[in-house]
């Protein structure tokens, strides 16, 4: 019990580039947005990476209209927030396999834009131990991890060093966003308004989601998610990470 009352410590702020891995549009809008926008804030520049371009996320829509669709709505989504790049690796959504050719990919990834601070997404059969966790999130979740020291090892992947990808060794931190066994936090308040903006941007995969009004669904679902780690850091809303220090 002590574990689960002690006070998070805030996220770290000494650095300048990070990398966010997941694997679908919308990952990130489900709480871990509101931190961005008040990185970009601060000036620090944030690359967003995607396995898939969320295909096969609308049961309505086939996968050659719905991929283009989603990558439209993850850009103006990453724009909300302060994010101007945003990369696909193009791995089949629903059907991501953890292995080599993904751990590659990131390691390239981590290689061209050598950030300091990797962030991704809870890699774990659940959430908080209620809800199932996609095999895609587990599959990036840990490949994100992984690629980390792939990324820094000349050895592993040459390949890449032949494509004049140097190794780089210089990520410090790994964070896990969704984690339930948060370390870390960061006040959800600056970054609230923006945080529902770049999910609002989501709006065809929320209206088949939901017969909600889009507004109120992407105001409720973030103000849920920010209501996770508040009595833990603070008692204000927050965002939480688990971080691993490198
Ligand atoms: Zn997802």
């Amino acid at each position: 019990m002590a574990e689960e009352t002690q006070q998070l410590a805030p996220m770290p702020e000494d650095w300048q580039r990070a990398l966010a891995v997941v694997a679908h549009p919308d990952d990130l809008e489900y709480g871990c947005a509101g931190a961005i926008a008040q990185w970009t804030d601060a000036g620090k520049e944030v690359v967003y990476l995607l396995a898939t371009r969320g295909e096969a996320g609308i049961d309505t829509l086939e996968p050659d209209k719905c991929g283009p669709l989603r990558e439209q709505e993850q850009l103006a989504s990453a724009a909300a927030v302060g994010v101007q790049t945003v990369e696909f690796l193009d791995h089949k959504d629903g059907v991501i396999e953890y292995g080599t050719a993904l751990r590659r990919d990131i390691a390239a990834a981590i290689r061209r834009h050598r950030p300091e601070l990797v962030i991704t997404l809870n890699h774990h059969e659940s959430f908080g131990g209620r809800f199932l966790n996609t095999p895609d999130h587990r599959a990036v979740g840990q490949a994100a991890i992984d690629a980390v020291g792939d990324a820094g090892n000349r050895w592993i992947f040459p390949e890449l060093g032949e494509q004049g990808l140097a190794p780089w060794g210089g990520v410090k931190w790994i964070a896990i966003a969704g984690s339930d066994t948060p370390t870390h936090a960061i006040a959800a308040e600056p970054g609230f308004e923006r945080a529902v903006a770049s999910l609002l941007e989501h709006r065809a995969y929320i209206e088949a989601l939901t017969d909600e009004d889009p507004e109120a669904y992407a105001r409720g679902i973030i103000t849920m998610t920010s209501s996770f780690v508040g009595d833990r850091f603070g008692g204000k809303p927050a965002i939480g990470f688990h971080v691993y220090e490198r």
